[in-house]
């Protein structure tokens, strides 16, 4: 920490919606406690955002990652993933050493999941860092465990899906449940990902401290399950305006890739009753295939009931064979603030991927959840929504071809929105999410001792329900 001039962090962003958001929401909290945050992404982020409304001790900086329109429906990811870590390593390189000439150093570094090089770059300049991990912590730990010692069981054996996977302090698992990339069923084009993780983990070595988008109550075993790591929970990573109470709103600022929509979805909101709305939507890169829709649409309809859908993809939309009808019932919309939606009283479902940020987000507003899992990390997400935190169901698929049929979505979401365990439940995880942040809390006391850190004084930290004093986090082998 550099004299008395406040604490300077910067944060290195993956440029997509999945992680642009948790680690904007991390920046925004790290503001209110008086740290001066750099904000580092691809150019095609920052454009989007109203630089103009951006409070004191936020700045941000933009790099060209060479894709400087964004994800495209053409991109290729690893070509993608590839660009931007060669340009960000040495974008953000250069923006750690003028900062040092200017006299103005910064004191830490934090990169969220998607840029592992960041962990390299850091520490190439002397300086320390921390992950931000935008998925469950039991995933970081999943992949932990596979690049140290559980690779080949798992490999042998990811032909058949109820093959138990027992890992030390995780609760058991099978290969069904595992990050689709360690399965034959990943696609050609996603396998370099499993090669990007190996990355993630390897960098623990050098900055084994990371914060995770959960809270304590929600993940304890996964918290604890490997002593090496520093795992400290502060989320969950939601705008501050959403949550009521406990001191913690303020103006915070968001970025949505996605242009809005022109319907005003709210005003048709407000016209509903009580949880009477289904919202379904599947996150930021997930498509479903047209047949698939067609059946979604088929199962919303026969639901009976009201639905808000996004749909990024219009000539989808186009195509929709019984789009008069869909529009009596419901709305379909390109894009929305879900968190918005989500928290307003007229949604009683989320019909949703299971994605991570959308798994947290469906839990801090208390709506129960019908999951469709597509890929990534969402099995295991679902799983936790369905067996842990009993707030949702999975969906099943067809033997086969694996479509959920139109039968089975309207199954879900009659079973969802008339369980009244399930709400409870979920309105359970909602007042220990916001416990989590507020004063006293958990995440709340978590990024205190995060800070205090930096700036080298003696923390306490809150992890799987034990309170840990200790001076700093010292680098610890792995
Ligand atoms: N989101 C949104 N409007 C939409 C769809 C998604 O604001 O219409 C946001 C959502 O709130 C979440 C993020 O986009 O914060 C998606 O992240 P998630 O991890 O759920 O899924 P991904 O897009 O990474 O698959």
């Amino acid at each position: 920490m550099t004299g008395h001039m406040k604490t300077k962090i910067l944060i290195v962003a993956y440029p997509t919606q999945g992680h642009i958001n948790p680690s904007l929401r991390f920046a925004n909290r790290l503001v209110k406690l008086n740290v001066d945050v750099t904000y580092c992404t691809s150019v095609s982020v920052i454009r989007r955002i109203d630089i103009q409304s951006t409070h004191h001790g936020l700045t941000f900086v933009p790099f060209s990652d060479g894709n400087d329109n964004g994800i495209q429906p053409t991109t290729i990811w690893q070509q993608f993933f590839l660009d931007f870590s060669t340009n960000g390593a040495s974008a953000v390189a250069e923006i750690i050493s003028s900062a040092a000439t200017a006299g103005q150093p910064f004191d830490h570094v934090v990169y969220s999941s998607g840029v592992p090089w960041a962990a390299k770059v850091a520490n190439a300049h002397g300086l320390e860092s921390s992950l931000l991990w935008c998925q469950a912590a039991i995933v970081l730990n999943i992949y932990y465990y596979y690049f140290n010692g559980y690779q080949d069981l798992i490999s042998c054996n990811n032909n058949n899906p109820t093959f138990p996977i027992d890992l030390p302090g995780l609760p058991s698992l099978t290969i069904a449940d595992l990050p689709s990339f360690m399965l034959p069923s990943c696609l050609k084009e996603h396998k370099f990902i499993l090669e990007f993780m190996k990355d993630h983990v390897d960098v623990l070595k050098i900055s084994p401290r990371i914060l995770v988008n959960t809270f304590d109550e929600l993940e304890v075993e996964a918290m604890k399950a490997i002593e090496k790591l520093v795992v400290l929970p502060v989320g969950p990573l939601v705008p501050s305006e959403f949550l009521d109470g406990n001191g913690l709103s303020y103006d915070s600022i968001g970025c949505d890739l996605f242009e809005k929509p022109v319907e005003d979805y709210i005003k048709w909101l407000n016209a509903k009753q009580k949880s009477s709305v289904v919202y379904v939507s599947f996150g930021s890169l997930a498509t479903l295939s047209i047949e698939q829709v067609e059946e979604m649409a088929s199962g919303l309809v026969e639901s009976g009931r009201p639905f808000l859908w996004v749909i990024r993809d219009g000539d989808q939309v186009g195509k929709l064979s019984k789009i008069e009808e869909l529009k009596k019932q419901g709305m379909i919309v390109s894009w929305c603030s879900q968190v918005e939606v989500l928290t307003h009283e007229a949604i009683g479902c989320f019909v949703m991927h299971g994605g991570w940020n959308s798994t947290v987000e469906a839990l801090v507003a208390g709506v129960p959840t019908v999951v469709f899992s597509q890929w990534s990390d969402q099995a295991i997400n679902a799983k936790m929504i369905e067996d842990v935190w009993k707030t949702g169901v999975k969906v099943k698929r067809r033997e086969g071809d694996g479509m959920v049929e139109r039968k089975e979505i309207k199954r879900c979401v009659q079973m969802v929105m008339e369980d009244e365990e399930m709400r409870r439940n979920a309105e359970k995880w909602r007042e220990l999410a916001r416990q989590a942040l507020g004063n006293g809390g958990s995440s709340a006391v978590n990024l205190q001792a995060f800070v205090d850190d930096v700036q080298d004084k003696t923390i306490i930290y809150k992890n799987g329900q034990d309170e840990h004093v200790k001076k700093g986090f010292e680098s610890q082998e792995s």
